[in-house]
């Protein structure tokens, strides 16, 4: 049975509680009523945003004052009376601090006949719109809402932010606006002008506190006549988890215009892809409908000969099990520049879920990782037993799931210990793991009682003796850990 390529849709947005919108303010009129610590705030903000900013307030504060005497940006004019309806004419924004609900209703009824968004600050009900947190590199702003949930939590995101973010972004973004007419002049294909802001990109995360240069300009025009031309990259999409991608994979994902995927790479993966990038599943499920081979092979080299940028994406390391060998040799007898990103396997994930090590001084000499499922999807003749059969290796058997019983029989009429301990593990990794321990000669029964749906893995040696089922207990720890933002640990 084979299948073609299909090109899949990964879903819509979910619901979002707030549309991030950015105003431009520049030059505009903002609103503020009220004289309080908020208000004045807000009238730093809109300042600086460019807005020539009108108080209305008969008490205004001494924090209003210093601002009117050293205003961010736009020009901050305090006029020494309550706001009045006719107050709010060609405003582009209204912000006040009031002291009543009644206040507030009459603040927003005003400014939505003047046709001006609103805030009340602190009054949900009354506001057309909520300040976020913000981390502030201009012209790169990045601002940060919980709809109201947790602005406290909100905070401490915008912390995290705040220390991955290099202040020298702001540097690049700046460059990246005053170069932009000379890279249009330039003329460039599409596929060049992207080649040439990824380049930019790279050059900021690599140098982010160095400001750009003109060097840093020159080098970028000189067009790499490669970098025209598509390419592939195989990558490594590890065991399930996210949070276990590479560095290194993700870049690859962002820059992809195409991801040819399997069966075996999780939905949340696809999550780091470009929106606009075309995703196509090419199958092996292992023994139900597959693209053939060659199909995939002929397909990624296809797209990369029309200039496309083809990620690969595989379950895993690419290098195990995945006949990376073949898709390697296709680009190259097709002239396509092609490089590999490896992943986490499966055995060394599943290691360490289970904290157990897969090799153990003077006990597992030699790790061995077999494929239970052959060219014919039967047991492969060609095992070489006697490696199963040593008690100083530790196996792991990927795709086991067919042939289970007929592996575990071989080896023990080879002369491994029926008593050996074992540890299937399925869907390594993700929500639904599950772990099943035992004799390896029990393994098999085990096994085919529970059917767990997914993939299974099955590890074999003497390191997972007294294991059994006992890692759930610790799983919570590892879970909150999940719940970490992503990539916190850099910056
Ligand atoms: N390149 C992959 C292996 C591909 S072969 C790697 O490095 O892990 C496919 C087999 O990998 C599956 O049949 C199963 O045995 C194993 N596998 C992949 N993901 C798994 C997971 N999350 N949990 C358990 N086994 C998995």
């Amino acid at each position: 049975m084979s299948r073609l390529p299909t090109d899949i849709q990964t879903g819509r947005i979910g619901p979002l509680s707030r549309l991030p919108a950015f105003f431009a303010l520049a030059g505009k009129r903002a609103v503020v009523a009220g004289s309080g610590q908020a208000a004045a705030w807000k009238v730093e903000l809109l300042s600086a945003a460019g807005a020539a900013v009108d108080v209305f307030s008969a008490q205004a504060g001494e924090d209003m004052r210093t601002l009117v005497a050293e205003p961010p940006d736009g020009a901050i004019v305090i006029h020494e009376h309550a706001w009045s309806a006719d107050d709010l004419a060609g405003a582009a924004i209204a912000v006040a601090e009031c002291d009543s609900d009644d206040e507030a209703a009459r603040f927003a009824a005003a400014a939505h006949s003047a046709g001006v968004p609103v805030n009340v600050i602190d009054r949900p009900a009354f506001c057309d719109f909520a300040f976020g947190a913000i981390v502030n590199r201009s012209p790169l702003v990045i601002g940060i809402s919980t709809d109201g949930a947790a602005p406290v939590f909100g905070q401490a995101i915008r912390a995290k932010i705040e220390a991955l973010i290099p202040n020298g972004f702001a540097r690049w973004a700046e460059a990246a606006r005053s170069w932009r007419p000379r890279v249009q002049a330039l003329a460039l294909s599409f596929r060049g002008r992207r080649n040439l802001w990824e380049k930019f990109a790279e050059r900021a995360v690599v140098a982010p506190n160095s400001a750009p240069s003109e060097s840093d300009f020159t080098a970028l025009m000189t067009q790499d006549p490669a970098s025209a031309a598509g390419s592939v990259i195989l990558v490594g999409a590890g065991p399930g988890d996210p949070e276990l991608l590479t560095l290194r994979a993700v870049r690859a994902l962002q820059s992809a215009d195409v991801i040819l995927f399997d069966h075996l790479v999780s939905p949340e993966i696809l999550d780091f892809a470009r929106r606009e990038a075309k995703k196509m599943l090419v199958g092996k499920t292992g023994h139900g409908p597959s693209c053939k081979q060659d199909d995939i092979n002929s397909l990624m080299v296809s797209l990369a000969k029309a200039g496309r940028r083809v990620v690969r994406l595989k379950g895993g390391d690419p290098m195990i099990f995945g006949r990376a060998d073949e898709e390697i040799a296709a680009c190259r007898a097709a002239g396509i520049a092609v490089d590999v990103v490896p992943g986490v396997t499966t055995a060394q994930a599943a290691a360490a879920r289970l904290k157990v090590s897969l090799t153990r001084r003077a006990q597992s000499r030699r790790v061995q990782y077999i494929t239970g499922h052959g060219r014919d999807g039967q047991l492969p003749h060609d095992i070489d037993w006697k490696s199963l059969a040593d008690p100083a290796a530790t196996t792991v058997v990927y795709m086991p799931a067919k042939t289970l019983p007929a592996l575990v029989a071989q080896a023990c009429a080879a002369g491994l210990d029926p008593a050996t301990p074992a540890v299937a593990v399925a869907n390594a990794t993700r929500a639904e793991e599950r772990t099943i321990a035992g004799r390896v000669a029990d393994i098999p029964a085990l096994l085919a009682a529970e059917v767990p749906s997914g993939p299974v893995i099955v590890m074999i040696g003497s390191v997972f003796a007294g294991h059994a089922q006992e890692p759930a207990r610790e799983t919570a720890r590892v879970e909150s850990f999940h719940d970490a933002p992503r990539f916190s640990a850099s910056g």
